[in-house]
């Protein structure tokens, strides 16, 4: 009687979270949102994953973030993209089921899936725990790209995904699900420079682009103890960034407001998602300053920028999201210290996505949105 009651339940649990795909070795079952083309409209997609490996675990997933990189792509602004692509690298959810060699994880347990899901794993970078630098290009990452032998990556706008343990993150107990999957690029990319330009208290920093990116650096620049400036394009968002600590709030588009900012910042940090005045914001550097460029515009919208304006021993530079240690750092230190997205929920509609695209270009939407994947149909 108990060994079918727990036979019984068993079954019931694989049920609800398809965990029978890892015991019989076949790929997994998925449904979510595809883009065909690079008119990157979203549409419902039915696919399968690779079945669940010795090291890879099944992620049910519960939420997924909508990145400014996924509209990017999805419209192959950054080149031509791989296609059919399903976006979504902020993904949080709950391990479904784990190979036999997981160590990591255990069924039950909340995860995370951020812009990878494997590098060479040998590389000086790699070993560093810097997988996005791996020397030898063998950077895999969630969606529109390929895996070593060939087949292309699909992403987290989908109820499920099948990643190596070392490539999936640990949520922290109690970390507040409906908002956490966001952090996973945006917390990540916008942590990482601030810890490796060494932002401290006292320090006087700025943020350019106040969105889904933006926001979560004043949150952790001010958490360090640093006085932040905000700089974005309109007053809409004005009393947001006083209200998560900032000390002021700039629209670069009022000439008054940009006064006497010159000399100012010993760091920049830029989220523009388009062209804009690179020039500008080098001179409100102090000497020795620097100018961290996260906003990747699409290939027609770069900006350019005179070489001369760097005199003054100014430095600019790029940055490309976190490695995995330090994602999971910026996760711990989030959950801690209650940082999180502003975010607009939506339901898994392919309609709602694709309003939602127009919203983040228009600028229609404060911070970010994030897909209820529970409501996949
Ligand atoms: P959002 O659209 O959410 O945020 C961009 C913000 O910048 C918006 O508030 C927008 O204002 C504001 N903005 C637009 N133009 C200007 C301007 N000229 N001056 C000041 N502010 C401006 O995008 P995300 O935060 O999701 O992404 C930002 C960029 O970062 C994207 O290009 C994305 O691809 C890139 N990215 C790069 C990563 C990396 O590893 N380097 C990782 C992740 C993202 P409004 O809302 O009014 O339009
Ligand atoms: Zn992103």
């Amino acid at each position: 009687m108990k060994k079918t009651a727990i036979i019984l339940s068993a079954l019931l649990i694989g049920a609800v979270t398809g965990i029978q795909a890892q015991t019989d070795k076949s790929p997994v079952k998925s449904k979510g949102f595809v883009a065909m083309d690079k008119q990157g409209i979203l549409q419902p997609y039915e696919f399968e994953r690779r079945a669940v490996g010795d090291h890879d675990i099944l992620i049910e997933i519960m939420y997924s973030g909508i990145c400014h990189s996924d509209i990017h792509q999805a419209r192959s602004e950054w080149g031509e993209s791989i296609y059919p692509m399903v976006p979504g690298h902020e993904i949080a959810g709950r391990v479904a089921a784990v190979g036999k060699d997981v160590t990591k994880f255990k069924v039950g347990d909340m995860a995370g899936v951020g812009c990878m899901v494997n590098s060479c794993g040998e590389c000086e970078h790699c070993r560093n725990g810097e997988e996005q630098y791996c020397d030898n290009g063998k950077t895999v990452y969630t969606y529109n790209s390929r895996e070593w032998d060939g087949t292309p990556t699909l992403g987290g706008y989908s109820n499920n995904i099948v990643v190596t343990e070392d490539f999936a993150l640990k949520i922290p107990e109690g970390a507040d699900m409906k908002r956490i999957a966001p952090l996973l690029c945006a917390g990540a990319t916008t942590y990482s420079p601030l810890r490796f330009t060494g932002v401290k208290k006292g320090d006087k920093i700025a943020v350019a682009g106040f969105g889904g990116l933006g926001h979560l650096a004043v949150q952790y620049a001010v958490s360090f103890g640093a006085e932040v400036t905000v700089f974005d394009i309109s007053d809409e968002k004005r009393a947001d960034a006083l209200r998560m600590g900032a000390m002021r709030y700039v629209n670069v588009n009022n000439p008054a407001e940009m006064k006497e900012l010159g000399n100012s910042f010993r760091v920049i940090i830029s989220t523009i998602p388009t062209n804009f005045d690179v020039e500008q914001y080098v001179n409100m550097l102090k000497v020795d300053g620097e100018l961290v460029l996260i906003g990747m515009p699409s290939h027609d919208q770069l900006p350019m920028l005179n070489v001369e304006a760097l005199r003054m021993r100014k430095k600019v530079m790029g940055t490309l999201i976190a490695g995995i240690p330090e994602t999971q750092e910026m996760l711990d230190y989030s959950v801690a210290h209650n940082i999180y997205p502003e975010v607009e929920m939506l339901e898994a509609d392919a309609e709602a996505i694709n309003r939602a695209y127009r919203n983040v270009v228009d600028g229609k939407v404060k911070f970010r949105y994030v897909i209820d994947m529970g409501t996949l149909r």
